[in-house]
């Protein structure tokens, strides 16, 4: 799986698109994003309206913007909301003011390290307003009466989040989820974006086992309205990934989900290590994106999380630094890549039964032995012997190719000849595994 500069370009364009949307955690700015979504795979948008009560927490008012400034004593605009959709805090409340500037000051914020960067700073649940700004700006500012304008909506609406919901063999779940409540932040938001929906896009056009559901929704709220909706069916999910920072220089990450032991956590490691030497995984802590909920203890969902850098753990963090030009068309189009390698491994991780176990097989009689597919005769007769040797219905495939050190793309094509010369079964997995579409399926390779 080598990447095509095509396709880390064309993630780059769809994440550039995004880029300057106003979003929030309702809103316009979030339907747009979700309506571009839409445009590249057949996503749903759900809405859920004002006031509705999510589990310990309450879906707030939708905002809208139009427009802020910030008029010093003389006229002149300093702050105009329409340079930057970081100016204005998230969810300020509409206002028309004068103000001195000692009294100003305290409505405007900086970042912390960097003068000439604008924070990004939100007042979801508190009502309130202001502005951000570059600290080089703000202590260039004159004493004396300042005008200031937000003309925002806080009003009764809807929360809206969007679901592509793709059916597989089985009714066994995968969940992926990423946030979509970001305005003009680059790496933490639009690169999860555009490879979320390349994924989607990708996950339509391949053979399933598993039925996937991909969430595009806001921070926390969002995905706690998710959680609402679709409580019931959450026994379904066997497996889940949190998408986010996706596009930055830095190695992948994999944040272990709650219970560290899922098989998403046995995959996601196998393949980090395969693909990038120095990728990391971290175990889970009760921080970050929205595997904060989806496993809290009341759900405790077999998800983790892939990320490059992890929340906080650059710079550029929720500023204007986190810009277009943060992203790589490289980073962007391996992450991708590193999702379809977990998925395609979700999808070929089974256990098999060995039907002929006194003994090894003569594999020479049943045309096992020899070179095929570019590998050599001794890497895939050690495969075939490490799964025959290890296939008594415990080990799976992904155990397999852990022991015998040989990856799983030859563990599994290995599996996948023997059950061809009647040398092995597949385990029955759950219920839901229809065993005629795994049969299908083996037979194909
Ligand atoms: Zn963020």
């Amino acid at each position: 799986m080598s990447h095509s500069p095509a396709i880390g370009q064309e993630l780059l364009n769809f994440a550039t698109e995004l880029y300057p949307i106003c979003r929030s955690i309702t809103g316009n700015g979030l339907r747009e994003t979700l309506r571009l979504i839409q445009r590249r795979i057949p996503l749903r948008i759900h809405e859920v309206n004002s006031g509705t009560k999510v589990f310990d927490w309450e879906v707030p008012l939708e905002w809208n913007i139009e427009g802020a400034l910030v008029l010093d004593p003389d006229g002149r605009t300093v702050v105009d909301f329409a340079a930057h959709n970081l100016h204005i805090v998230s969810y300020s409340e509409p206002v028309d003011a004068r103000l001195d500037l000692a009294a100003l000051k305290s409505r405007l914020h900086v970042h912390a390290s960097n003068p000439d960067w604008i924070p990004y700073r939100t007042s979801y649940y508190v009502r309130n307003w202001g502005f951000c700004l570059p600290r080089r700006v703000l202590e260039a500012l004159p004493r004396g009466r300042y005008r200031v304008t937000v003309s925002s909506r806080l009003e009764a609406g809807s929360l809206s989040y969007g679901e592509f919901l793709l059916p597989g063999k089985t009714r066994e779940e995968m969940l992926l989820f990423t946030h979509a409540c970001h305005p003009s932040l680059a790496n933490d938001n639009t690169s999860g974006l555009a490879v979320a929906t390349r994924l989607a896009r990708w996950l339509a056009e391949s053979p399933r086992r598993f039925t996937y559901r991909i969430v595009f929704a806001p921070g926390t709220i969002g995905s706690l309205c998710w959680l609402m909706r679709n409580e019931k069916n959450l026994g379904r999910i066997r497996h889940g990934l949190v998408l986010g920072l996706l596009g930055d220089a830095a190695p992948l990450t994999y944040k272990e989900s709650r219970r560290g032991t899922a098989e998403i956590d046995a995959i996601a490691r196998h393949v980090l290590r395969e693909r990038e030497p120095d990728s990391r995984v971290i175990p889970f802590e009760p921080y970050g994106y929205d595997e904060r909920q989806l496993c809290s203890p009341g759900f405790d969902l077999p998800v983790g999380r892939l990320t490059r850098s992890v929340n906080d753990g650059y710079p550029q963090y929720h500023s204007s630094a986190d810009d277009l030009g943060l992203l790589r068309a490289d980073a962007l189009a391996r992450s991708l890549e590193a999702c379809q390698q977990i998925i395609m491994t979700v999808e070929g991780n089974r256990r098999f039964i060995n039907l002929n176990p006194k003994g090894e097989p003569r594999l020479g009689k049943r045309d096992l032995y020899g070179s095929t597919g570019g590998q050599s005769p001794a890497t895939r007769e050690r495969a075939m012997l490490w799964v025959l040797s290890q296939s008594d219905g415990t080990q799976s495939l992904l155990d397999i190719a852990e022991k015998s050190q040989l990856g799983f793309a030859v563990i599994q094509r290995a599996a996948a000849e023997l059950e061809n010369a009647r040398l092995l079964r597949a385990k029955s997995g759950g219920a839901a595994v229809k065993r005629a579409g795994s049969r299908r399926r083996a037979s194909r390779r």
